[in-house]
């Protein structure tokens, strides 16, 4: 068996600053759509103590795109995408 030392995979650094100094927590996260804005609940969130920008998880941002579908599944049809029609 081989210990593989992973080399560290990007962690919880900062997309901006490359700070290791984050914090990570859930939020209501507003996501704009056209001139409609969503806000998608709970979505887990990291932010830079260093220089305060906040992204969105892995797993926040597949919250995100689920929500975002479901959002656009609710309202059917008035996006002004042809590809969402399937008619
Ligand atoms: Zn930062």
């Amino acid at each position: 068996m081989k210990a593989v030392k992973v080399k560290k995979t990007k962690k919880s650094c900062c997309v901006a600053c490359n700070g290791e100094n984050t914090k990570t927590y859930l939020m209501t996260y507003p996501v704009k759509m056209g001139e409609k804005q969503l806000d998608v609940g709970r979505v887990s969130v990291r932010e830079c103590l260093d220089c305060g920008v906040i992204k969105p998880t892995q797993a926040g941002q597949a919250k995100i795109e689920r929500s975002t579908m479901m959002f656009m599944s609710l309202c059917g049809g008035f996006i002004d995408d042809d590809k969402i029609c399937p008619f």
